[in-house]
């Protein structure tokens, strides 16, 4: 068992006095390439992180369902109704089996995760899909890996009310360690592709620039109306349908809106091909493609993501690029393991020199999806 498998156990034998009966846990995700192209149709490839929420699950041997977390240090009812609290990711999963006709008795539950909380790693979506897996288990309701995902999400848009996609619960249930996980948004078919940096001397590092996305819900609503007028102009039903030879018919802000998505659904596509060749020279030159595009077409970077792809160049690094929304948050880098360090010391004191936020980082190798441990 992982140490934060095991601390959930912990929880649970301190708060309940036994033993649990389901230990699962799912881990947080990173998107290698392919921004903005979820509500355009189109692809993502993400992996998932070493960084995972764990969940333990019993019965309860009373009449109301508990849930504590280790982290918050807080027991919370297991009910139906929205708190507001970190309860309601848990809850919404209930909310979300019920809806679609699952029956989920009342159990108790804790829960241990070390995703970082609202840095872009998703751990929204780690502690759906650790609830959700383990609920399967122990309830014996016999759900698909991709049925849990749509389920997570259904909890995620209807009960805690947050208007996220499906890339972040596909890449917390379906990824597996050493490969990423292709992602067709349109039609939720996933594929696993080959990403074993382990072998090849890589690492990926994530740098979180600490910079608060104020701007990002205003920015990225506009992007998206953006796309939609896009492609309207050129009678396709999502950007996804477009090709490069359409854009000569756009102009202004919508040419460069759809150039960005355009291409970087090919580049998706291409990255996928060169991960399948173990060419992680070509997916690092994606990588920074990528980010050129989202920086100059898409405008959502900032001269805290471009400074770290800027360092990120000049240390080697196979690629790097912005990953999320932008307007701030995260950036990643594929580098080689022994060049990682330095690269980290760098981005360090640079960011101090510019008077940037102190930026957080963390190295990891493409790790396992949600797993039942116990
Ligand atoms: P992100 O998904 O980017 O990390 P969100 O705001 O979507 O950020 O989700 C973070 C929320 O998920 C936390 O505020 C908390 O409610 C819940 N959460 C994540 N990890 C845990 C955990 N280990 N224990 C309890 N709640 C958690
Ligand atoms: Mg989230």
């Amino acid at each position: 068992m992982r140490s934060i498998e095991q601390r959930a156990v912990q929880a649970y034998r301190e708060q309940f006095l036994e033993e649990p009966a389901i230990i699962a846990s799912a881990p947080g995700r990173v998107n290698l390439i392919g921004e903005h192209t979820d509500y355009n149709g189109g692809f993502v490839l993400p992996c998932a992180v070493e960084q995972r929420v764990a969940v333990a699950v019993g019965a309860v041997g009373h009449e109301s369902g508990q849930l504590y977390s280790a982290d918050f240090r807080e027991l919370c009812p297991l009910t139906g109704k929205r708190t507001g609290s970190w309860a309601d990711y848990p809850c919404g999963v209930v909310w979300a089996l019920t809806a679609q006709g699952h029956e989920v008795p009342l159990f108790r539950a804790t829960f241990a995760g070390d995703v970082p909380l609202g840095s872009g790693l998703s751990s929204s979506a780690a502690i759906e899909a650790a609830t959700a897996l383990a609920l399967d288990a122990f309830f014996h309701l016999g759900i698909s890996g991709k049925d849990l995902a749509v389920l997570c999400q259904q909890a995620e848009n209807g009960f805690v009310g947050v208007n996220s996609g499906i890339m972040d619960q596909y890449a917390s249930l379906l990824s597996q360690a050493g490969m990423a996980l292709l992602i067709d948004c349109r039609t939720l078919e996933a594929e696993a592709v080959p990403l074993d940096l382990a072998a090849a001397g890589l690492t990926l590092v994530v740098c979180d620039t600490q910079v608060p996305r104020e701007l990002s819900a205003t920015g990225y609503n506009a992007r998206r109306q953006t796309c939609e007028r896009a492609a309207h102009a050129l009678g396709v039903k999502e950007l996804r349908d477009a090709h490069i030879q359409d854009l000569d018919r756009l102009s202004g802000e919508e040419l460069k809106r759809a150039r960005h998505v355009v291409t970087e659904n090919a580049r998706v596509l291409e990255a996928a091909e060169a991960l399948r060749r173990d060419d992680f020279v070509e997916f690092g030159r994606l990588m920074y493609a990528s980010h050129r595009s989202l920086r100059d077409d898409y405008e959502v970077s900032t001269p805290e993501l471009n400074a770290f792809v800027d360092l990120a160049a000049q240390f080697r690094a196979l690629g790097a690029r912005l990953t999320g929304a932008g307007f701030g948050g995260c950036a990643i880098a594929l580098i080689k393991s022994e060049g990682a360090q330095a690269l980290v010391e760098s981005v360090r004191q640079h960011f101090a020199g510019r008077g940037f936020p102190r930026p957080i980082f963390y190295t990891f190798q493409p790790a396992a999806g949600a797993e039942v441990v116990r």
